[in-house]
Order: structure tokens, then C-alpha cells, then sequence
């Protein structure tokens, strides 16, 4: 932190890391951070980041983060340098609790209550050689709105702020507005300025705005996590200067003072989370972006700063872009000693925006700032001077008695009037400075005269209490869940048989293609396509050579006749010529042909290679086509093998009346399962996420490639065309591919919830237990959970705990990808994704491309609505159908009531000795099903309900795979309630569409 005026100095960043919270152990979250020991070092996944510091989760401890980081920079205050320590990272990182922001009496962590005390004990050690002035100020940026924190607007005080004392301006100030001074520093115009003078005061105005931030807004947790809020001092000093620095002869006392200025920002930032991009209501995404304009703007004047090409380049640093960038103006490339400090949570669901934040921060850290010392003009004046008269005593004394005593009188002369007119300014500068107090006396008394009342519960956070959801676990088993287990296994084993096929499909057909392709790359053999080319070569070669043999001949005789030349021979002489032309001109095309056949060869050699890469590429499909194939076969053999012995296991214990047993074979059966399900979403999310990767990385380079055809002028029209219209694809690729892996991920936030809740109440359970308690009745399924033995109780625990390090590992991974995604779109949209467009005609060419692809979606789009509508349509009537067979079966169960009572009523009759005509009767009756929709009742009661009267939990019919997640059987009713009613509600068609 040394350094001088103007120096360069990076801003410093600092990474705190807060343990795990009650909530997100709640969630079953598990740490993803790791910090290198000795290391100002963070771990996530596969990425590491180097910072400054590291505190908390076994970095640094945290409390030395203050001693580290903020001292410095209030000593720095002191000598007048400006300071700003930042508080980054998403909501409920702990930036808060961090800064200290949200202050209540007795309650005094954080860096600003500790900047507070260290202020005002090194005030009181300096203050017999200094004067100082404090002021505070607090504001707030909502919205792009600045409040002031200090000054609510329950207060209908006169407006002070332009010195029209007396005149009541009714609904608050004029609106706070940022200024730059012509000297370039920033400031607020009509804010309040508060002169504190001891620690109290201080501590109160911390207070005071803490609470009107938190009472300002009808949702607390809302507003204070979107809104910046900046809290800072002003510390003025008058200094003393020793006497001994200036020598024997000391002037006059009032010229060795050093006046001195320099603000503390302390800044606690707003949540960085972005808003989602899964979101159905655009609204919420909209408001996100608006509410974090401060950060987007913030995040591009760290890229602008933080980029050593861009710094040399001078490019434009956004500053103006937003409220806060504008305050921070200082902080930020210029005159200030910064510190950041990125909070991040450990836990694994938050690993996307802690990764998002340590990017961020890490950016941060190439920031040069140039601080300065912060005197006043005239303090700045009187500096000149005194070095100016140390410099004529200097001389004076150098020349001793040997200058002219006239010289020495102009000299003595000139000190005394510059001593005067120092004097004179120094007395002008106080009365200025007393007649500034007063007004500022004024102005706080007017305050004071009509206190704001402020409510004190206003902090007080309501915690959300849990949901009481109706919880239930797998205790419900009874026989028939037996049955739910096995339908729920065969449906999984259906699913992922289905799904290796589609994947077998997809591989034939690419088979196909390659080997389609392969047919026009190398119809023919190839070799005796050579040797035929290099037969005709050697073929031509002859004839060449024969045709010049008869040239030549014919020359020779050519020759010979123009020795003996007549009439005759002038004549043979000319036949020859003429043959010996045609023979050239035989030889010339001769040899094109050559030529023509070794292009050929070339051409054909260059064919045969590809046709060999598509050979290894067909081997290569040949080859997974095999291994899934193989894999298919195996899961049916293993399926197979796992319902064989299952069955014979469940009828031995069965037999043996193993009710334990029994239960406990369930419960394993329910892990593995579940398990089993677990593996293959992780899998299909690793799968999501790998292609996502790839996809990234070949972006990179093929986003090198594309810039290489625009700037290597290889603007060949069509193949540009086609270039764009690939990168265009795989600019859409990437997007899908992102959705889908944030799906993935939400899908298996939802699941390791589920799992986490029963883990919880397994634990609560666990630990009454072992207090020899009996749990709670009546509440979150406690009772359920506690008919468990206490063995099946470990097991399932330790399976779910397991589980949940699986659906971990998955989260992190996804995050990691989801990540770099989010960094090279906030890339993209800085550079500006058009850039490589040139042209106009590249822009229509692409436009007209754009256009029929979205016309394609959108008609792929109506397809699937139909589709979808259809499909609603078959589910109601399944419903109808069901409730009707519902409304039968209750009807089917009176009739059966009311016989009974009439066979109760015949057995009695039958004492008075009438007993055969009456049971014939009966006989009669009962012959023949009651109905055409004598379905096994008991079993329609048993699985029905959830479907027939709407009752299922939204995610359970969601999609195919999360069922199971809700921990309990009632969850896996959905599907495996479909499955029965295909199987026993064998009237309707319909069932079997679904
Ligand atoms: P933010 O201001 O970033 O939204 P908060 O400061 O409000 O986050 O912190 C969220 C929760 O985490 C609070 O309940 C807070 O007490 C707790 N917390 C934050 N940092 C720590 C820490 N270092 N140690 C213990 N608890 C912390
Ligand atoms: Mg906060």
C-alpha cells in the first residue's frame, strides 16, 4: 500500500469466503470452495484464482482482514489520501455483514463500525497537533435514483440545500445530482453532509441510514440487495507541522499549517446474481438488467481498466454509463487507494455466481489507480511558499557575512512581506472556515428541531419459516407397493431402453449418411483406378515418343531433300512439312493429355484420403453402434437377471412372514433405485454439459477462423456466405445447449432439495431418538419417519447422503460450464456479435438465413402446440373416464353394501325355516359382473386419486424424470398410477396413446 503521490497502485482484492448458512445446510448444500493452505489462493471444480487474500473457510481468519486490508487505507486517510473499499458479490454472500452496512446498536461487526473505532482513537492520539473535521454522508442508488439515507423524507424540512432558508418545499428535495467540479472531482449536490465529532454520532448516522434503507422499502431483502449503497466520511485536518523541520529561525506559527482532505467510500454493492434466463416471465428479466445497470456499467469500466491492450489503446472507460460508475468515478482508474472484497458462499448451489464473481474480481485486480495527497489550493500555495523562504534562509546563511548587507536588507525585506501576506491569507482562510461552521451549525440545529420517528423493528428480518409441506415418506409401503416398486422399475428399464435406442437411431442414421457420403467420395477401387491412370500415362508416354521418332525421321529427310533441290523434291519437301506440322501439333496435344492425366491422379489421390477419413469415421460409429448395442443388451440381461432374483428373494421372505426383512429389502430396493435414476440424470447432465464445453471451445476457434477469412481478404462471396451461415448455427447451438444445461441444472436443484428435506428429518428423527425421545407428532412426516427401524434409518441416510454428493459434484460441473457460457456471452455482447459482418450484403444474406430458420422454428413450434393439444385433449378424456369408472365403483361398492344387508337379511329370514327359495334368489343376483367396468376396485381406489383429482405436486408431472425425487412413494404414484391404469383400464384405447 506504500505509495507516493500520483504513484500507480493496483486495486487490491480480497476474497471472503463466509461459511455455510443455516439455510442452505437446510438444502443439503455442500461446500465447493477450497482455499490452497498458505495461499491467497480459491479452488472451484476445475478452476483456481490467485487474489490478493483470502479469508474465511480456512483462508485467513477474518478478522484479520481488517487489519490487512482497511488500516492501511485509514492511515492513508490521514495522510491524505482518498480510499474506497467495495463489497462485491451476490446476494446473501455476506457484503452486508462484511461492510457492516446494516448496523444495528450492539451489534458491531464489520468493517465500518471498526473503521469508526480506529478513526476516532487516532484522532484522539493526534489532536494536540491537528484540527479535525469529520462529515458523513449516506446515500443509496435505486433504480438509477440516488437517496439520501440521512435525510428521509418523512422530514418536510426546509430546503437548505441552495440557501433559501425558510422556504418549505413540500414532498422532499430536488432530486441528488452528481457534479464534477473543474477540477475533476466528483461530488453530490444535495446530499446531506452530516459533521459528526465523535463516535457516537457517527455511529448513530450509520444507524439512522441502515434503517431508512430497510424501512424505505416495502420488502427489505428486495430492495437491499438491488440497491448500492455508499457510506462515506470526509476527513478534513489542519495540521501542525513540526518546527524543527524548518530550522532555527521558525516564522510565524500560522504558516507551518497543512491543511489536508480525503474521503472514505464504503460500498456495499448490489447483489450480482443475474436474473435468470429460465424465468417464464420476461418481466422479471427485464427489471434484473435495469436494477444492475450500476454493476453491468461497473463490470465494463473493470474490462476497460482491467485490459492492459485496452489501457495502452486509450479506449473510452464507460464511466458515465450509470449513477454509480459515475460516484465511483475516483475509485476506479484514478485518485484512490481500493480495495475490493469479493464475498462468495461455499455452497455448491451457488458455485455459478460465485465462479461469475471471482471472474469478475480477478478482473478487478488490473486496475492501476494514481493516488494523490489531497491538500487544499491554499494550502498547496503556502507550501510553495515556506519552501520558498527555507530556500532564501538557505542562501543566507550560505553567503553568511560575506554578501552585502543591502543584498541581505532586500532579502530580510522580501521574507518579512512574505510572512506578512501569509498572515493575511491564513486569517482570511479562518474566518472563512469559522463562518462555514456556523452555517453548518445552523443547518443541523434546523434538523434536529423536528426528529423523523424511526421505527426500531424496522431491521428486525422476519425469518421464513418452512413450508409445512405434506411430507411423506416411504413408510406407506404396504403389500401392494410391491407392485409400485416393480411397475416403477420395469417403466425405468422401458425409458432407458428407449432412450438407447433413440441414441442407436441417431447413430445409424449417421452411419448412413457417412456412408452415403463415402459412396460419392470413392464409388470406384481405387487402386485400379491408379493403375489404369498410370497406364494411360505410360501409354501416352509411348505414343509421344513414337510420334517424335517420325518427326524427327521426317526432319532428317527433310533435310536431305533441301540438298538436292527441284521440282520434285520441292514438292516432297512440302508434303513433309506439312506432315511434320501436324505430327508437332500431335506431340503438343499429346502432351496436354499427359498433363491432364497426372491432374487427375492428384485430384483423385486428394479424393481417396477423404474417402479414408470417412472410412475411420464410419469405423468409428461401427464401433459405438456396437458398444451401445452391446450395452442395450446387457441392461435387458441385467434387468432380467435383477426381476428374477427380486422375485424369488420377495417370495422366500414373504414366505417366511420377514416382515422386517421385507421392509428392509424395500427400503434398499428404494435407494437403489433411486440411485440408479440419480446416475443417469447426472449422466445425461454431464452429457449436456460436455457438449456444452466442446461447443465453447470450438466457438473459440472457429470464432478465430471466421476473423482470419474477414481479415486474410478471402472474401470469396459464396464460401463467406456459408461461413456465417455456420457460425450463425453454432451461435444458436451454443444457446440451446446453455438452456439445456440450465434446465438440467434447476432439474437437479429440485432434486437434491427433495432429497436434502428428507435427510433432514431423518436427522431430527436420528437425534430425538438417541435423546430417548419420541418425535413430534403430526409434523413434516415425523411421524412416518419414526416407525423406521433404526437401522433402515442409517442406511437410507447414508444413501442420501451420498446421493446428494452425486447431484453436488453434477451442480458444480453444470455451474462451471454455465459460467464461461455467461463470461464469452458478456464478451460477445461488449465486442459486439455483428462485428465480422462487413458488408451489406453479408448482413442481408445472413438476415434472409436468420429469417428462414425462425420460420421453420415457429412452424416447428405450431406443430408441437398441436401436438400438445391433442395430447391435452386424450388426458382429459382419460380423466373423464377415470372419474366415471370412480363414480361407478362407488356405486358398484353400495350395491354390494345393500346385498349384503339383503343376504344378512335372508340368513336371518332362513332361522324361520324359508331358507332355499331365498338363497337361490341370491344367486341369481350376484351371477355375472355387476357391470362392464367391474374393475378391481380396491386397486383404482389405491392409485387413482392423485391423478383424478389434480392433486399432484406441480414437479411430479413436470417431466418424466423427477417423480421419484419427492422422496416419498406417493411420488413414484404418478407414473407408476399411469402404468396401472394402462394395465387394468384395458377398455379405453386412450390409455394405451399415453
Ligand atoms: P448480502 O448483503 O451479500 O446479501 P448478508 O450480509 O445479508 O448478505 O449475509 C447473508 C447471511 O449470511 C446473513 O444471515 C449473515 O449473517 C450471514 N453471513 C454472512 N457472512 C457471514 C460470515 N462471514 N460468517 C457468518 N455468517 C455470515
Ligand atoms: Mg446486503
Amino acid at each position: 500500500m506504500e505509495t507516493g503521490g500520483g504513484e500507480d497502485c493496483c486495486v487490491k482484492v480480497a476474497v471472503h469466503v463466509r461459511p455455510l448458512i443455516g439455510d442452505e445446510r437446510a438444502q443439503g448444500c455442500k461446500d465447493c470452495v477450497a482455499v490452497v493452505p498458505g495461499k491467497p489462493q480459491v479452488q472451484i471444480g476445475t478452476h483456481s484464482f490467485t487474489f490478493d487474500h483470502v479469508y474465511g473457510s480456512t483462508g485467513s481468519p477474518s478478522s484479520a482482514m481488517f487489519d490487512e486490508c482497511i488500516a492501511p487505507l485509514v492511515d492513508g486517510l490521514f495522510q491524505g489520501y482518498n480510499a474506497t473499499v467495495l463489497a462485491y458479490g451476490q446476494t446473501g454472500s455476506g457484503k452486508t455483514y462484511t461492510m457492516g452496512t446494516g448496523f444495528k446498536d450492539g451489534y458491531q461487526t464489520g468493517i465500518i463500525p471498526l473503521v469508526m473505532n480506529v478513526l476516532f482513537s487516532k484522532i484522539e492520539t493526534l489532536k494536540d497537533q491537528t484540527e479535525f473535521q469529520l462529515h458523513v454522508s449516506f446515500i443509496e442508488i435505486l433504480k438509477e435514483e440516488v437517496r439520501d439515507l440521512l435525510d428521509p423524507p418523512c422530514l418536510n424540512k426546509p430546503d437548505t440545500a441552495n440557501g433559501h432558508t425558510g422556504k418549505v418545499t413540500v414532498p422532499g428535495k430536488p432530486p441528488i445530482q452528481i457534479r464534477e467540479t473543474s477540477n475533476g472531482v466528483i461530488t453530490l449536490a444535495g446530499s446531506t453532509e452530516v459533521s459528526v465529532s465523535s463516535l457516537k454520532e457517527m455511529a448513530a448516522c450509520l444507524e439512522q441510514g441502515s434503517l431508512s434503507r430497510a424501512t424505505g422499502s416495502t420488502n427489505m431483502n428486495n430492495q437491499s440487495s438491488r440497491s448500492h449503497a455508499i457510506f462515506t466520511i470526509t476527513l478534513e485536518q489542519m495540521r501542525k507541522l513540526s518546527p524543527v523541520s524548518l530550522g532555527d529561525s521558525s516564522p510565524n506559527e500560522s504558516m507551518n499549517e497543512e491543511y489536508l482532505c480525503a474521503k472514505l467510500h464504503l460500498v456495499d454493492l448490489a447483489g450480482s446474481e443475474r436474473a435468470k434466463r429460465t424465468g417464464s416471465d420476461g418481466l422479471r428479466f427485464k427489471e434484473g438488467v435495469h436494477i444492475n445497470r450500476g454493476l453491468l456499467a461497473l463490470g465494463n469500466v473493470i474490462s476497460a481498466l482491467g485490459d492492459d491492450k485496452k489501457r495502452k489503446e486509450g479506449v473510452h472507460v464507460p464511466y458515465r454509463d450509470s449513477k454509480l460508475t459515475r460516484l465511483l468515478q475516483d475509485s476506479l482508474g484514478g485518485n484512490s487507494r481500493t480495495v475490493m472484497i469479493a464475498c462468495i458462499s461455499p455452497a455448491d448451489i451457488n458455485a455459478e455466481e460465485t465462479l461469475n464473481t471471482l471472474k469478475y474480481a480477478n478482473r478487478a485486480r488490473n486496475i492501476q489507480n494514481k493516488p494523490i495527497v489531497n491538500r487544499d489550493p491554499m494550502s498547496t500555495e503556502m507550501l510553495k511558499m515556506r519552501q520558498q523562504l527555507e530556500f532564501l534562509q538557505a542562501e543566507l546563511c550560505a553567503r553568511g557575512g560575506g554578501s552585502s548587507s543591502d543584498e541581505v536588507q532586500v532579502l530580510k525585506e522580501r521574507i518579512a512581506w512574505l510572512e506578512a501576506a501569509n498572515e493575511d491569507l491564513c486569517r482570511e482562510l479562518h474566518e472563512y472556515r469559522s463562518r462555514c461552521t456556523d452555517v453548518e451549525q445552523r443547518e443541523t440545529d434546523a434538523q434536529d428541531g423536528s426528529p423523523c420517528p424511526l421505527k426500531s423493528d424496522g431491521l428486525k428480518r422476519s425469518l421464513n419459516s418452512i413450508e409445512q409441506t405434506d411430507y411423506q415418506m416411504g413408510e406407506n409401503i404396504t403389500g401392494d407397493s410391491r407392485e409400485i416398486d416393480e411397475v416403477a422399475k420395469e417403466w425405468e428399464h422401458t425409458l432407458l431402453q428407449n432412450s438407447m435406442d433413440k441414441e442407436l437411431n441417431e447413430l445409424n442414421r449417421r452411419l448412413e449418411e457417412k456412408e452415403s457420403e463415402m459412396k460419392l467420395v470413392g464409388g470406384s477401387d481405387t487402386a485400379a483406378l491408379k493403375q489404369h491412370f498410370g497406364k494411360k500415362i505410360a501409354e501416352l508416354e509411348d505414343e509421344k515418343r513414337t510420334v517424335q521418332k517420325e518427326r524427327d525421321h521426317l526432319l532428317t529427310e527433310i533435310e536431305n531433300l533441301a540438298s538436292n533441290s527441284d521440282g520434285q523434291t520441292q514438292k516432297l519437301q512440302d508434303v513433309h512439312a506439312h506432315k511434320l506440322k501436324s505430327l508437332e501439333a500431335q506431340i503438343l496435344d499429346l502432351k496436354k493429355k499427359q498433363e491432364s492425366q497426372v491432374q487427375l491422379l492428384k485430384q483423385k489421390q486428394k479424393s481417396d484420403e477423404a474417402a479414408k477419413r470417412l472410412q475411420d469415421e464410419i469405423q468409428f460409429i461401427k464401433a459405438q453402434k456396437v458398444q451401445l448395442q452391446h450395452r442395450i443388451k446387457q441392461e435387458a440381461e441385467q434387468f432380467r437377471q435383477w426381476k428374477a432374483s427380486r422375485e424369488k428373494e420377495l417370495l422366500q421372505l414373504r414366505k417366511e412372514g420377514r416382515r422386517n426383512e421385507y421392509e428392509r429389502h424395500k427400503l434398499q430396493a428404494l435407494n437403489q433405485r433411486q440411485k440408479l435414476v440419480l446416475q443417469r440424470k447426472t449422466e445425461e447432465a454431464a452429457m449436456a454439459t460436455k457438449r456444452l464445453k466442446e461447443l465453447l471451445e470450438s466457438r473459440k476457434s472457429s470464432a478465430r477462423e471466421n476473423s482470419a477469412v474477414t481479415n486474410g481478404n478471402l472474401t470469396n462471396g459464396q464460401s463467406n456466405e456459408k461461413s456465417f451461415q455456420r457460425w450463425l448455427d453454432h451461435e444458436l447451438e451454443v444457446m440451446v445447449n446453455v438452456h439445456e444445461v440450465r434446465f438440467e441444472y434447476e432439474k437437479q436443484s429440485q432434486v437434491r432439495a427433495a432429497l436434502a428435506e428428507e435427510l433432514a428429518v431423518l436427522k431430527q428423527v436420528d437425534e430425538f431418538a438417541s435423546k430417548g425421545l419420541s418425535p413430534p407428532r403430526g409434523k413434516n412426516g415425523f411421524a412416518r419417519v419414526s416407525s423406521m427401524s433404526p437401522n433402515a434409518r442409517m442406511a437410507r441416510i447414508s444413501s442420501l447422503e451420498n446421493m446428494l454428493s452425486i447431484s453436488s459434484n453434477s451442480l458444480v460441473a453444470m455451474a462451471s460450464q454455465l459460467s464461461e457460457a455467461e463470461e464469452r456471452d458478456r464478451l460477445f455482447t461488449n465486442r459486439g456479435r455483428w462485428n465480422q459482418l462487413r458488408s451489406m450484403a453479408d448482413a442481408k444474406n445472413l438476415l434472409q438465413y436468420m429469417f428462414n430458420s425462425l420460420a421453420d422454428a415457429r412452424c416447428q413450434l405450431w406443430e408441437k402446440d398441436i401436438e400438445i393439444k391433442e395430447m391435452k385433449e386424450q388426458l382429459k378424456e382419460l380423466v373423464g373416464l377415470l372419474r366415471q369408472s370412480e363414480v361407478r365403483r362407488k356405486e358398484v361398492e353400495e350395491e354390494l353394501k345393500l346385498r349384503e344387508q339383503a343376504v344378512a337379511i335372508t340368513l336371518a329370514r332362513s332361522a324361520s325355516g324359508n331358507l332355499h327359495n331365498s338363497l337361490e334368489h341370491f344367486a341369481d343376483d350376484t351371477s355375472g359382473p355387476p357391470s362392464p367396468m367391474s374393475v378391481p376396485a380396491q386397486k383404482q381406489l389405491k392409485y387413482t386419486p392423485g391423478i383424478a383429482n389434480g392433486s399432484i405436486r406441480e414437479f411430479c408431472v413436470s417431466s418424466e424424470g423427477t417423480p421419484w425425487a419427492v422422496v416419498n412413494e406417493k411420488i413414484s404414484s404418478p407414473r407408476t398410477g399411469w402404468k396401472i391404469m394402462e394395465m387394468e383400464e384395458k377398455s379405453p384405447p386412450m390409455a394405451f396413446a399415453i
